[in-house]
């Protein structure tokens, strides 16, 4: 049996979402600020949940449980966090697994170095490395996670600078792979780092009549705050901001930004600014350049509509339709009340939970030809089942179209994708002649009319960043490890 949350909408999962809070003000206290800042970025990590924060007594205090935010950090434990600046974090690991211990902020205190918490996204692809080495020097390791390696890695340098920079410079040198992250010092300080891959901006906001710097993953939970974002973290850069609000940027190492494309694709809320781009304006130009790519097959249609597959098809959907001229119809109404705790044990509970999360709207579907459109086709069950409820509602044909390539390869940089088994494109493309025939084969499997995905072209246009900037690995298989040994590392042992 497994947890439905886990693959219950077939979507690779984000491995989680960070937001720190620096007020000035000592009295004011940001556990419930930052609180409101991790309900934005939920959809980042449901699986636990946590918040540091910096006290008065030169103390850190931890909090971190199972679950969704509300489960794991309830009013009655949040209300006695008290302290002025503080980091937060929502989990979804794959690294460690589900040990409590693997949830952050993670922590960390020997006698030899100062207390410091950490909180991190991302994937380190050469932690199991870095962890043997570290294992010879007798250090004991807690838990299964790369958390802890990045910890004690920085824990080792505070023995050899008292400069936080210094020591996430010499730190982040080690680190293969991509991450972002914040560091809560015993002194107030936080300091944030990120590689370039995931995102992490940064801004203000007038938190109970004091100014505050906000540093998260996404700037939807900077705006959720009521705070204005100022703009992104670089790659390579370290942003500094002391509790009396001494504010440094600096750029530590020249890094690849590889910006991870499915932040815009699917992991986002389309409501974030990630790079200068908005996420909903992208999608949009996602499902514009879909209907330029479908104008022939559109030109021989009549009474034909197009349908989201609620909510990561909407924005795409939206850009079909605009551009094409087609009739945007809500075709398929979600319910937003199913909760995560569902267990399936079987293929027809499964296909009960799809009809429990999504209705199609038969007056809108019966006895029309439609476009469905999703982000993005990974397994394809999930969509086989959707296709299946619009047939039972009366559709007469459904051309499906992803907005994104087909997913062909594992991800490596912090995002759970499924094996290579498991996608459906790479199944069919074993036995399929070309990319025709494997669309042919998937639709054939989905029980779809027609099947399309987004080129890797239209795919770079609409995300209006230069190509070299941008992480396709999962499209086109070309990962960019820092170093040759982590590329033996996983191509001997897991790619
Ligand atoms: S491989 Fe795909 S999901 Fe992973 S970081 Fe690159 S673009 Fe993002």
């Amino acid at each position: 049996m497994e947890s439905i949350q886990k693959k219950s909408n077939g979507k690779p999962r984000e491995e989680c979402g960070i937001v720190a809070i620096i007020s000035k003000n000592p009295s004011t206290h940001v556990a419930q600020a930052i609180f409101q800042g991790l309900m934005a970025v939920q959809h980042r990590g449901q699986e636990a949940a946590g918040i540091s924060v910096f006290d008065a007594n030169k103390s850190i205090n931890t909090i971190r449980e199972h679950g969704l935010l509300f489960e794991a950090l309830p009013l009655e434990k949040l209300s006695k966090l008290w302290g002025n600046v503080g980091i937060g974090h929502v989990r979804y690991g794959t690294a460690g697994g589900k040990d409590i211990n693997n949830a952050q902020p993670f922590p960390f205190e020997t006698p030899q170095t100062p207390p410091f918490a950490i909180a991190f996204n991302g994937n380190i692809t050469n932690y199991h490395l870095l962890k043997e080495q570290l294992k010879s020097k007798g250090i004991i390791f807690l838990t299964n996670g790369d958390t802890e390696v990045i910890a004690n890695l920085i824990a080792a340098n505070t023995l050899v600078t008292k400069d936080w920079v210094e020591n996430l410079e010499f730190t982040s040198k080690l680190l293969d792979g991509a991450f972002s992250l914040v560091l809560l010092t015993n002194e107030g300080d936080v300091y944030a780092y990120r590689s370039g891959n995931k995102p992490l901006c940064y801004g203000t906001a007038n938190i109970l009549n004091t100014e505050c710097y906000i540093i998260a993953s996404e700037s939807c939970a900077i705006i959720s705050l009521g705070g204005k974002l100022i703009g992104d973290i670089q790659a390579g850069e370290i942003l500094h901001v002391h509790q009396d609000h001494f504010f440094h940027r600096e750029k530590l190492l020249p890094a690849e930004k590889n910006h991870c494309v499915f932040e815009y694709v699917y992991f986002s809320r389309g409501d974030s600014i990630i790079d200068g781009k908005s996420v909903h304006k992208t999608r949009e130009r996602l499902g514009r350049n879909l209907a330029k790519a479908d104008e022939e097959f559109l030109n021989s249609r009549e009474d034909i509509i197009v349908v989201p597959v609620p909510d990561s098809g909407r924005s795409s959907a939206l850009g079909y339709a605009a551009e094409s001229g087609i009739r945007y119809e809500e075709g398929l109404m979600k319910n937003r009340y199913v909760f995560r705790s569902f267990i399936a044990p079987s293929q027809a509970e499964r296909m009960n939970l799809v009809r429990m999360k999504l209705n199609p709207v038969e007056s809108i579907v019966k006895g029309k030809e439609i476009v469905l459109i999703d982000d993005s086709i990974v397994r394809g069950t999930t969509m086989g089942r959707i296709v299946k409820l619009l047939r039972q509602a009366g559709a007469l044909k459904i051309h499906v179209r992803s907005s994104c390539p087909p997913v062909r390869s594992p991800c490596f940089y912090g995002v759970d994708f499924p094996s290579r088994e498991e996608l459906i494109y790479c199944r069919k493309e074993l036995t399929a002649k070309n990319h025709e025939e494997a669309c042919i084969q998937i639709a054939n499997e989905i029980g779809a009319d027609s099947v399309k995905y987004l080129s890797i072209e239209g795919l770079i246009d609409a995300v209006e960043l230069q190509k070299k900037d941008l992480c396709l690995a999962c499209y086109n298989g070309k990962y960019w490890f820092k170093s040759d040994r982590t590329k033996e590392f996983l191509t001997n042992g897991r790619i």
